[in-house]
Order: C-alpha cells, then structure tokens, then sequence
C-alpha cells in the first residue's frame, strides 16, 4: 500500500481535516504526494507572480490556517501528463463525495479543473490541476 514521505505528511498536517481525512485514504489506493498546503505571505507572493494563483495574499484558500487548499499531485510526478492529473482528481473527488456520504467529512471538495464543480471540464477557465479545496459555499 502507498504512503505518504514525512515531508508530504507535514505538509497535509497544515490543511484542513476534511483534506487531512480525504488524502489519507487516497493514498491507500491511489500513490500521491502533497505538494502544498498552508502558503504564507511569502509563498502566497510566490505563486501569484509565477501565475499559479489569481489570488493575493491574504485571499488564497491556501493562506488561511489550517489551509482550507491543498495541492496534490499522482505519484510520480510528471507535470506534461494532463490526463493524469484528471483521472487522480476524479478518483479523489469520488472518494470524497463517499466520505462527505457517510459523514466521515463534513464539507464538499472542489477541484481546480472543474472550479464550477459540474463535472464538465472543458468549460474550466484556469487550470490548476493539483489544486483541492474546501467548499464552503457547497456545504
Ligand atoms: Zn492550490
């Protein structure tokens, strides 16, 4: 069975518990590492000026604490293979709307490949493909 490295560990310890709860049984089916959880000012900086956030600091879902944003990738990682990013996130967000079923968490997830949550990914405007939040207006 796949687990999390310390480092990924550390940074899922930063997220929310739904995301907590989520990516620890993901990993048991599926090898994934955590990429990022809380961002501070600095990181948050970071990601806007490299057009990985449209979002400043303090707004990102990454910024607050514990982080209601994390940033998973499959394991390992190959940043041109779009498609996988996809069939992770699908497998992801099945787990999560099982655990949100059996009230194991408590608020929907949201991917960054489909922001409207409809499950239709061709309408998506910005991509962020390793990117899962807390839904909080999906409760
Ligand atoms: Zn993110």
């Amino acid at each position: 069975m796949p687990k999390f490295s310390q480092t990924s560990l550390s940074k899922l310890s930063t997220c929310h518990i739904d995301l907590q709860i989520l990516f620890k049984e993901v990993i048991k089916y599926f090898d994934c590492q955590i990429l990022e959880g809380h961002r501070g000012q600095a990181a948050q900086d970071a990601a806007y000026a490299a057009g990985n956030s449209q979002l400043k600091y303090p707004n990102g879902k990454h910024n607050s604490i514990l982080s209601n944003a994390v940033d998973v990738s499959p394991y390992p990682i190959d940043w041109n293979n779009h498609k996988r990013f996809y069939w992770f996130a699908g497998y992801c967000l099945g787990i999560a709307q099982k655990l949100k079923d059996e009230g194991k968490i408590t608020h929907k997830i949201r991917y960054g490949g489909d922001w409207d949550s409809d499950k239709e990914i061709t309408d998506n405007k910005f991509q962020d493909l390793v990117h899962f939040e807390i839904n909080v207006t999906r409760i």
